[in-house]
C-alpha cells in the first residue's frame, strides 16, 4: 500500500511497539480488528504501568513522603498533560474519572438539581447507551423532557431536524463525536453553536473520536467533553472529563469522601477547590499516569499521519468488502472514521464473527451498545471492524478472505 506521504510513519515499527500484535488465536496470527471496543497498549505505556508498581507506588496528595511525592507529582503531570493534549484553559479542567461511563454520569447527576419539569434534553439517535441511559434516568428524576435527533439512512444526523428541535426550553445536548456502531463523524461544531445560540450546555462523547483526532475543547467553546483511556492505548479504569471552569463550578459533587472535600465536620462539609471537588476518594493513579504516556505515545506518531493512514484503510477496506455479494454496509456517511459495520444477507452476525475468531481475526458483533441504530436499519446487530493505526492492508484482506470463508460455510 502507498503509506500515506507522512514521512514518520512506519507501519512496521509501529507494530512491534505492540507486543500483543505477535501473539496467536486458535493458532493462526492475531487480527485485532475491534479497536472500537478497546485498543491495544503499546510497550511505552506498559513499561510505564510496571515502573510506577516497581518503584513509586503510593497514595497521592497525602503524604509527606518522597513516594506519595513522586506520586503526586506524576500523577499531576499527567493531568498537564491530558489539558494540553485537548487544549483546556486549566487543568483544574481535567477531572479524572474512571472512564466515560463515568464522566457522562457525573455531569448527569449535576444537572440533576439544575433541571426542572418541561425542561428539555436533546440527544443523538446514534448514541452508545452509555450516553442514553443517564439521561432517561435524570429524566425520570427531574421531570425534564429527553429528545432524540434522528438519523437517515446514511447514519446521519439529520441536521434541519436539530435545529427545529432546539428551543429556549433546551437546557443540554449531548452528542457522540464519533458514532461507535457507524463511526460517523457528528458535525459538532455546528450542533455546538446552534445549542449555544438557545442558551443550552453541551457535552460530547469523545471516546470514539479520540483514538483518532485531537480534539481542541477551547476552539469547539464546547461545555463538557469526555473520554476514556483505554480506546486511546491507555489502560481500563480511567478516562477524563472536561468541562469549563464555570461549569464544574456550577454542578454539585458527585459522590463524597476523601480528597474532596476542604473541612469536614458533623455539622457541615465544605468542597475541596477544583479539580479535587470531584475525585473523591484514592484515583487509579497509575492509571491515570499511563493516560499521560499514552497521550504521549499517540503525540509521537502525530494524529494527522494516524487519520491519513487509517483513512487509506477504510477505503481499501469498504472496496474489498463491498466486492463480496450480498455483504452490506451500515453507516456510509462521507465523513467518517475507519468503522466498517456490515452484514451477510440472510446471516446472524454473531456466527461470522464465531468463524473468524476461529481463523484469529477479533471482530466485534452484536448491537454495540446502540440498540436504537440496530432498530432503525431493522436488523438484530452488525459485524463491526474497527481498524487502527497499528493494523494493516495485509490484515484486512486477511479478514476479507475470513469473511468469504465465513459466507461459503454458512449458506
Ligand atoms: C466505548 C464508548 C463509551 C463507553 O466508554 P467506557 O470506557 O466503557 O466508559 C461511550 N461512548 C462511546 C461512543 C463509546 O465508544
Amino acid at each position: 500500500m502507498k503509506v500515506n506521504s507522512s514521512n514518520n510513519f512506519n507501519i512496521d515499527k509501529i507494530r512491534k511497539d505492540f507486543p500483543i500484535l505477535s501473539r496467536k488465536v486458535n493458532g493462526k496470527p492475531l487480527v485485532y480488528l475491534d479497536n472500537g471496543a478497546t485498543s491495544q497498549t503499546p510497550t511505552q505505556v506498559i513499561d510505564v504501568i510496571v515502573d510506577y508498581y516497581s518503584n513509586y507506588n503510593a497514595n497521592i496528595h497525602r503524604g509527606v513522603h518522597t513516594l506519595s511525592q513522586e506520586a503526586t507529582d506524576k500523577y499531576e503531570e499527567a493531568r498537564h498533560k491530558i489539558q494540553k493534549h485537548f487544549n483546556a484553559k486549566h487543568a483544574h479542567e481535567i477531572i479524572m474519572t474512571s472512564g466515560t461511563t463515568e464522566s457522562i454520569n457525573l455531569v448527569a447527576h449535576g444537572f440533576g438539581s439544575l433541571l426542572t419539569k418541561g425542561d428539555e434534553i436533546i440527544v443523538s439517535a446514534l448514541e452508545h447507551h452509555s450516553n442514553i441511559v443517564p439521561w432517561q434516568m435524570l429524566c425520570e428524576k427531574t421531570g425534564a423532557t429527553l429528545i432524540v435527533i434522528p438519523m437517515n439512512d446514511a447514519g446521519e444526523l439529520v441536521m434541519g431536524e436539530y435545529n427545529n428541535l432546539l428551543s429556549e426550553n433546551t437546557k443540554l445536548v449531548f452528542v457522540n463525536h464519533i458514532s461507535n456502531a457507524l463511526g460517523t463523524i457528528n458535525p459538532i461544531e455546528e450542533i455546538i453553536e446552534k445549542a449555544h445560540q438557545v442558551g443550552a450546555a453541551v457535552l460530547v462523547d469523545g471516546a470514539q473520536a479520540c483514538p483518532h483526532v485531537k480534539p481542541d475543547v477551547q476552539a469547539l467553546d464546547v461545555d463538557f467533553y469526555v473520554a476514556s483511556a483505554h480506546k486511546m492505548c491507555g489502560p481500563t479504569g480511567v478516562g477524563m472529563l472536561y468541562g469549563k471552569e464555570a461549569w464544574l463550578n456550577k454542578l454539585p459533587p458527585y459522590q463524597g469522601g476523601g480528597e474532596m472535600i476542604a473541612d469536614v465536620t458533623f455539622e457541615k462539609t465544605t468542597y475541596a477547590d477544583l479539580p479535587h471537588k470531584f475525585e473523591a476518594g484514592t484515583p487509579n493513579i497509575c492509571g491515570g499516569i499511563a493516560f499521560g504516556a499514552a497521550i504521549d505515545y499517540l503525540n509521537g506518531i502525530g494524529f494527522e499521519s494516524i487519520a491519513a493512514y487509517e483513512h487509506e484503510l477504510l477505503e481499501y477496506a469498504t472496496k474489498k468488502l463491498l466486492e463480496i455479494e450480498g455483504l452490506k454496509i451500515y453507516g456510509t456517511s462521507k465523513n467518517k472514521t475507519s468503522v466498517i459495520s456490515f452484514n451477510l444477507e440472510g446471516i446472524h452476525p454473531y456466527d461470522v464473527g464465531t468463524i473468524l475468531d476461529k481463523l484469529g481475526i477479533a471482530v466485534r458483533t452484536g448491537h454495540h451498545c446502540a440498540q436504537p441504530i440496530m432498530a432503525y436499519f431493522k436488523i438484530p446487530g452488525t459485524i463491526r471492524a474497527s481498524f487502527a493505526f497499528y493494523n494493516t492492508k495485509e490484515e484486512v484482506d486477511v479478514l476479507v478472505e475470513g469473511v468469504k470463508k465465513a459466507k461459503m460455510m454458512l449458506t
